[in-house]
């Protein structure tokens, strides 16, 4: 598989400058937002969101079409809410938009406000954003100025603003509604759900939560159709993806694929390889939150065929997730892995449940144990019954990933967990 032609959400390796607003309109930009008010109805754009199939892609892959059209219709305001809080270990797409071709993302945006009625959208990003956020609001400023935002944008009677906000850099506020917590001046802990943010979101309010790469997929598919956008990818996982690569491989980087492209492509073609003539010995497919999938020698089959979709990614047995690739040669010691990813989550826990709060806390502890030398027979079976217990009883998605290093790493490197054990 060859890389495309012409990137469709990283356009500015195509187009220098475009983050410059004059270039991004002498290249299209905007004119999604232009035939949209002038010749689609709101409803119209959902559509063909939604026959495009486009897929969030800040983790879950819920389709983004649907998701807008549980907006309850005549309830008012409706507010949209940007998801620039990226955090997942190994994951720097999003950054790269909002550094390099912002426009695409604000345009988004704002198609998605016409399309649900809203009239605000709040862009929320990591509190290690503040770079990224100063050149993000010189792109909003330039898009009010020529009248993309605003009042009577494009002298149609649709009115909408976007504003910035930075969180205080926790993990936790990338799930959606501990971001609407956050952003509302509140504790970042998660909500109860149902409801969805789509009835009670922001201020108790309908709200679209998206991610900025699903958002930066949606001028082009409106500018060019469903059908368009359908020529790359899968049937089920339509569209190009970001896959962020890192770890082991000579050039990491974020790269552009079509969804389905193989694993293969991605490490050694992208990425060059493993460099040293090292073997592959794992990989993390979406950062700390899936399990681990063992390389070629350590495996069944060879990891490298796997076709990366949502759907082929979970038959293997993990996620594809925010698609963060971490790639580990033959001389990683995974329990080490292991442990700095529990490490990870039990800091990031947000202790507002017990299974979550004390299970990370325990986790680590036996981590620490085996690591030092002092690990007692029993402590893998240990590890593995906290995860048993915190499996299906924690309250959000945090502190169930949280065990996925854990148990993955068990199930195919158990033997170098027992040699710690043997001391
Ligand atoms: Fe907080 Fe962890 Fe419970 Fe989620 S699972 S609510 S992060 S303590």
């Amino acid at each position: 598989m060859s890389l495309l032609a012409e990137h469709v959400l990283l356009r500015h390796r195509d187009v220098p400058h475009i983050r410059d607003i004059n270039v991004y309109t002498n290249h299209g930009g905007y004119d999604a937002l232009r035939k949209a008010l002038s010749d689609m109805r709101p409803e119209e754009v959902t559509d063909v969101v939604k026959a495009a199939g486009l897929r969030g892609r800040g983790g879950a892959g819920f389709p983004a079409g649907v998701k807008w059209s549980f907006i309850p219709a005549g309830v008012k305001p409706v507010y949209i809410v940007v998801n620039a809080d990226e955090s997942e270990p190994g994951t720097f797409k999003d950054r790269e938009i909002i550094e390099a071709n912002p426009h695409q993302m604000i345009e988004g945006i704002a198609l998605c406000a016409y399309a649900v009625g809203a009239q605000a959208a709040y862009v929320y990003g990591r509190g290690e954003f503040k770079g990224p956020f100063v050149g993000l609001q010189q792109a909003l400023d330039d898009a009010y100025e020529k009248g993309f935002l605003g009042r009577n944008i494009l002298n149609s009677d649709f009115s909408f603003d976007i504003y910035t906000h930075l969180g205080a850099g926790a993990y936790i506020c990338g799930e959606e509604t501990a971001l609407l917590e956050s952003l509302e001046g509140k504790l970042g802990q998660p909500r109860n759900r149902p409801p969805f943010p789509a009835q009670v979101g922001l201020y108790n309010k309908p709200t679209v939560v998206n991610n900025v790469e699903t958002l930066t997929n949606v001028p082009p598919i409106v500018l060019h159709g469903a059908q368009w956008y359908r020529q790359f990818g899968t049937d089920k996982s339509p569209g190009t993806k970001i896959f962020c690569l890192s770890g082991h491989v000579a050039r990491p980087g974020n790269y552009e694929l079509p969804l389905g492209a193989p694993l293969r492509h991605l490490i050694e073609e992208c990425g060059g390889g493993v460099p040293g003539g090292r073997a592959l010995k794992a990989i993390l497919p979406a950062g700390a939150s899936a399990p681990i999938l063992p390389g070629p020698g350590w495996g069944t089959g060879d990891i490298l065929d796997l076709s990366l979709d949502y759907e082929s990614v979970q038959a293997a047995g993990s996620m594809l997730g925010s698609a963060s690739f971490i790639v580990m040669d033959e001389t990683v010691d995974m329990v080490w892995a292991a442990s700095k990813m529990a490490h990870f989550f039990k800091h990031e826990s947000c202790g507002k449940c017990s299974p979550c709060r004390e299970g990370t806390y325990w986790v680590e502890d036996v981590y620490h144990r085996l690591r030092d030398g002092s690990g007692r027979p029993g402590d893998v079976d240990l590890l593995l019954n906290i995860a048993d217990q915190m499996d299906g009883n924690c309250f959000c998605l945090l502190g169930e990933f949280s065990v996925c290093p854990v148990r993955s790493s068990i199930q195919h490197f158990r033997d170098e967990y027992e040699a710690l054990v043997k001391g």
